[in-house]
């Protein structure tokens, strides 16, 4: 891999992101493998990394989509994904955005009992997924963690009363129930117990053909992490799930949202070090990159790998890797890495998911280009951003007088 990376950077330059396609495909077929139920939907959720290219590489493997807004459902619709497999799974939206996507002719998920409300009203027919909050604690970090009883995902559970009397009420479709606990969740265990809590909530509704499990699955950032083993995971519970259908004898759809799961491992983000500055406490490595292309280390104080691909057999020495952003925006501290020069490469793991979607135009600098790597082959998937693209929508009004 990092010959490809050495050349892409190289062809177009740092930063870069780069993803390997081969590892998406791989990671999905792992995943799809790993459940042996009767009916099987993988909706991949987007916005982990949102690429057209991307999203079409999904579609070819027989994907969904899970979108949490308009406008990744009209993405999803543009590359061409039937509206049917496309679950929008939106929180704290208006009404009319949730209108306008459910004219679109999507799975939609209400998440809230005021719009759980104005649906039923306005839209008794149509079928809804309703999301329900299990308050069980889950997830790598408060920030991620969307299940536990004072996140604002979701209806909580202790609410179904009130949820089965506006269905009897207002006749409303309910076609599945859907639960997402949050990111990071390591005890395999935890999904067992929200599957549990799932089917009895399912038990209340008599229409429920879908049943979707969100996702939080977590993946190894550092070697030694501990992960969601996901075919262990798929074995026991399929048995669980297929269980559950065979006694209550119903044919449900099962669902995932595995955003995390399906990218992370496959991106690579190719930075170039412009400075090495020794101060009295450390050794700086400042790079041509900052928060405003990959923010998870200073956001969620996330672990990223980084290798220097440019001197892979130099002394291990330690390093403060900061970005060039005029904020404090430090990617790693005392960090081990091969001795690293002015204009060596350093490449930083699991850079799939949330990094090029969370990046910005802070200090009005210019996102990096994506590129995919499809069977060896490199094709750019996004061009680096020019100024241009970066003001097209500012107005500078034609004042007589400004002061
Ligand atoms: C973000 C999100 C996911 C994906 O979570 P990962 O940790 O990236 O797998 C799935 N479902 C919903 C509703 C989400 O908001």
């Amino acid at each position: 891999m990092n010959n490809i990376l050495q050349a892409a950077a190289e062809e177009f330059g740092t930063p870069l992101y780069v993803y390997d396609a081969n590892q998406i495909i791989s990671n999905y077929t792992a995943f799809k493998n790993a459940f042996s139920v009767k009916k099987l939907k993988i909706h991949y959720a987007c916005k982990a990394l949102t690429n057209l290219s991307i999203l079409t590489l999904f579609k070819e493997l027989g994907s969904g989509l899970d979108c949490v807004s308009e406008q990744e459902v009209l993405l999803g619709l543009k590359v061409g994904f039937a509206p049917e497999d496309i679950i929008y799974t939106p929180n704290g939206v208006d009404f009319e955005e949730f209108e306008r996507v459910l004219k679109l002719g999507t799975k939609v998920t209400v998440d809230n009992l005021s719009l759980l409300e104005k649906v039923g009203v306005n839209y008794p027919k149509y079928p809804i997924h309703i999301r329900i909050n299990p308050h069980i604690m889950g997830g790598g970090n408060a920030k991620i963690s969307v299940g536990h009883i004072d996140s604002k995902f979701g209806i909580s559970i202790h609410q179904i009363p009130h949820v089965s009397r506006l269905v009897k009420s207002l006749n409303i479709n309910v076609e599945g129930i859907h639960v997402h606990t949050g990111s990071d969740i390591i005890d395999t265990d935890v999904f067992i117990r929200v599957a549990d809590l799932i089917f009895s909530i399912a038990d209340e509704f008599e229409g429920i053909t879908s049943i979707d499990l969100g996702s939080g699955f977590k993946i190894q950032y550092k070697q030694d992490d501990m992960f969601t083993d996901i075919s262990s995971l798929g074995k026991a519970f399929s048995k669980r799930f297929n269980d559950y259908c065979k006694t209550k004898d119903r044919d449900i759809t099962l669902r995932f949202e595995p955003g995390k799961y399906m990218v992370s491992n496959a991106g690579y983000f190719v930075s170039k070090v412009n400075v090495i500055k020794q101060t009295t406490s450390c050794t700086f490595v400042g790079i041509n990159t900052g928060l405003n292309h990959l923010i998870r280390p200073m956001f969620y104080n996330a672990y990223h790998h980084i290798e220097n691909i440019s001197n892979p057999d130099g002394l291990k020495k330690l390093y403060s890797v900061v970005g060039n952003i005029c904020e404090t925006d430090t990617f790693a501290d005392n960090r081990l890495l091969n001795e690293v020069r002015e204009d060596d490469l350093l490449v930083f793991k699991n850079a799939g998911a949330y990094c090029y979607t969370m990046s910005s135009n802070y200090n009005s600098r210019l996102r990096p280009p994506e590129v995919m790597i499809l069977n060896d082959e490199t094709h750019l998937i996004s061009k680096r951003e020019t100024l241009e693209d970066n003001i097209k929508n500012q107005v500078i009004p034609a004042l007589d007088q400004w002061v």
